[in-house]
């Protein structure tokens, strides 16, 4: 076992999705106790036992990331079980409808924002807050290639992402003179996942000038802006994430990784 992680704690929000999981994995192959976050019990409960099955100790804590309240009492209940928490990998997330601006639906373009922003917001918060008063942390938030250019037909998830990327510059600023470093991942396309299933179904359906209405040729079209021609695959994000959290990065704070194959 790597031990760039030996007695650090990581907080992985999302931990029961595809993103979540793959880091788990990688951190705690790097010898980081996992606590695991995620408001869908039963894939919460899949991810801790394979976190486990890596050899070292993982807790499941279900909590919406919307209720402030209940991410307060989670980070609590993670700093008494734990003792602390070193690492924060704030990954939740909700990818919300497909449909152009003028059809997207306002009270889907608020939940995508209580999920991807104010959520994300409250984690960073309560966990920040902990890491103030021990001088010391790592934080990475999920953003995506969505918070870099905004794709058609995703008026709220794109909103929510830039937004994650000037959180995570304005953090960094605050978080500083604390010796906390925040940086932020953007994945672009990335498959195979629910996500990408998820995507290519829905913006085909949009029929919209951008894709075919036929899911296949939508997965080529999407692909054909890519430079390598090629979707990332999950496991070609924990190592980015990995290296921001580590102490190979102790210079690095405010920046924003593109994982998006160019
Ligand atoms: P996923 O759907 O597999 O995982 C997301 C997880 O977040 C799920 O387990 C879900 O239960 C959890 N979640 C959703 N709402 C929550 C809430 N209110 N409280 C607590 N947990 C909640 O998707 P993924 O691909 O693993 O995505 C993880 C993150 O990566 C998301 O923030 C997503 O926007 C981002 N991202 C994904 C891709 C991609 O192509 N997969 C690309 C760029 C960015």
């Amino acid at each position: 076992m790597k031990t760039r992680f030996k007695d650090k704690v990581a907080l992985i929000t999302g931990a029961g999705g595809d993103i979540g999981l793959a880091t788990a994995l990688r951190l705690a192959e790097e010898g980081a106790s996992i606590a695991l976050l995620d408001i869908v019990e039963d894939k919460l409960a899949a991810s801790k036992a394979k976190v486990e099955a890596k050899g070292v100790r993982a807790e499941s804590y279900i909590c919406d990331v919307t209720d402030a309240n209940a991410v307060k009492d989670a980070v609590a209940r993670v700093i008494a079980d734990f003792g602390a928490i070193d690492l924060l990998f704030n990954n939740a997330g909700y990818q919300g409808a497909f449909a152009p601006v003028h059809k997207y639906d306002v009270e889907d373009f608020a939940r995508v924002m209580d999920i991807n922003v104010t959520g994300a917001f409250s984690v960073l918060k309560e966990v920040s807050a902990h890491m103030v008063e021990r001088k010391s942390g790592s934080i990475v938030n999920m953003a995506s290639m969505a918070g870099v250019g905004g794709p058609p037909n995703m008026a709220a998830y794109g909103a929510s992402k830039f937004a994650m990327v000037g959180l995570t510059e304005t953090a960094s600023k605050d978080l500083a003179p604390y010796n906390i470093r925040v940086n932020a991942v953007s994945p672009g396309l990335m498959g195979p996942g629910f996500m990408w299933d998820r995507q290519v179904k829905l913006q085909s359906e949009t029929n919209t000038q951008y894709f075919s209405t036929d899911p296949k040729q939508t997965e080529k079209q999407m692909i054909g802006g890519v430079p390598l021609r090629r979707c990332g695959s999950i496991d070609e994000i924990p190592g980015a994430v990995s290296f921001l959290l580590s102490d190979d990065a102790t210079y690095i704070t405010g920046v924003n990784i593109r994982i998006s194959g160019g």
